[in-house]
C-alpha cells in the first residue's frame, strides 16, 4: 500500500491561521517536503511539530519528486508545504502531485490560507468567475503584451505582484486597460500592516506613489466595463416585442438601460415601430 501525499496550506502571515488538521497531519506524516526548510522549521517549532523536513523547491523539483515518489510507494505518507499559503498556487508542487496521480498515489488537500482567495474575498470585485494569472511578467515588454491580451477580460483578473514593480505595472495597466478601470490591491494580508486599497487604476497610482511600496501584495483588476450591446436600438426593441409579453413602456425602459441612453430617445424610436404594428 502506498502512502498518501497531503498538500497542506500554511499561514500567509498570521500564525493563528493554521488549521488543527494541518498541525495534526504535519505531526503524523513521515516527512515534510518544504520549499525552504529553514523557513518552515520556524513554523513547525511554533506548533511543536518535530517531523523531519526535506527541501522541495523549483530548482530540485524534478529529481526530488522522483525520490519522494519512491518513499510514498514504500508506504510512507508525506506532506507538502510551501513558504506560505497553499502549495501549487504560484508555488512548487505541481510536478509532485501530477507524478503521484500517474502512479495512482492518493493526494489529499488540507486546505487553508491562500493570498489569492483572501484578497478576492475582501476586494468587493465580482468573484462569480475570475482568472488568476500568477505573477505579472516582470519585464515591461512582456507585461505590456500580456496586458493587451487581458484588457477586454469580462472577469476579475487576479495576480501576484512584487512591491517594487507595483507602480510601473499600474502605469502599464492604466495605459492599456484604462485609467478608470477598478482595481483592488491587498497588501500584507493577515499581518500587522494589512491594507486594502480600492479605487481606479489612476487613483491607485496616485496613492501608491506617495511612499515606497513595501510588503507582499495581490493585485486585482476589475472586469472591463460593460460593452455597448450589439445591434441597433430598433433591433433591441423589436426583439423584446417579439419575444416577451412586456408592455411598450417596459420595453422602452429596458432598452434605455441596455444602451445607457435617455428613455425619451428610445421612446421616440419605439413610436415608429408602434405605428407599423
Ligand atoms: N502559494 C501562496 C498562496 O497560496 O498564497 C502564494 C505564493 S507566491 C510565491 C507569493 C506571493 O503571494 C507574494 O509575492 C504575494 O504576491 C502573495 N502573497 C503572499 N502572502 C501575502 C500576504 N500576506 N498579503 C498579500 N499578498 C501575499
Amino acid at each position: 500500500m502506498s502512502g498518501i501525499l497531503y498538500v497542506v496550506a500554511t499561514p500567509i502571515g498570521n500564525l493563528e491561521d493554521m488549521t488543527y488538521r494541518a498541525v495534526r497531519i504535519l505531526q503524523e506524516v513521515a516527512l515534510i517536503a518544504a520549499e525552504d526548510t529553514r523557513h518552515s522549521r520556524k513554523l513547525l517549532e511554533h506548533y511543536g511539530i518535530r517531523t523531519a523536513l526535506i527541501s522541495y523547491h523549483e530548482h530540485n523539483e524534478e529529481a526530488r519528486a522522483e525520490q519522494l515518489i519512491g518513499k510514498l510507494q514504500a508506504g510512507d505518507s508525506l506532506a507538502l508545504i510551501s513558504d506560505a499559503g497553499t502549495p501549487c498556487i504560484a508555488d512548487p508542487g505541481y510536478r509532485l502531485v501530477s507524478r503521484c496521480q500517474q502512479d495512482s498515489i492518493t493526494v489529499v488537500a488540507v486546505p487553508g490560507p491562500s493570498a489569492l482567495v483572501a484578497a478576492l474575498s475582501i476586494a468587493g470585485l465580482p468573484t462569480d468567475a475570475f482568472s488568476f494569472v500568477g505573477f505579472l511578467p516582470a519585464k515591461t515588454h512582456g507585461r505590456r503584451q500580456f496586458l493587451e491580451q487581458i484588457k477586454d477580460e469580462v472577469q476579475t483578473v487576479a495576480c501576484y505582484e512584487a512591491p517594487h514593480r507595483l507602480l510601473s505595472s499600474l502605469a502599464d495597466i492604466g495605459e492599456i486597460c484604462g485609467a478608470d478601470r477598478p482595481v483592488a490591491i491587498a497588501r500584507e494580508l493577515t499581518k500587522r500592516h494589512e491594507e486594502l486599497f480600492r479605487g481606479t487604476v489612476a487613483e491607485a497610482l496616485e496613492y501608491f506613489a506617495r511612499s515606497s511600496v513595501k510588503g507582499e501584495l495581490v493585485l486585482l483588476l476589475g472586469p472591463t466595463p460593460a460593452r455597448q450591446p450589439e445591434g441597433t436600438v430598433r433591433d433591441a426593441l423589436m426583439h423584446l416585442r417579439q419575444t416577451t409579453d412586456l408592455s411598450w413602456k417596459e420595453i422602452v425602459k429596458q432598452v434605455a438601460k441596455q444602451f445607457d441612453l435617455p428613455g425619451s430617445d428610445i421612446y421616440r424610436e419605439s413610436l415608429e415601430l408602434r405605428q407599423e404594428e
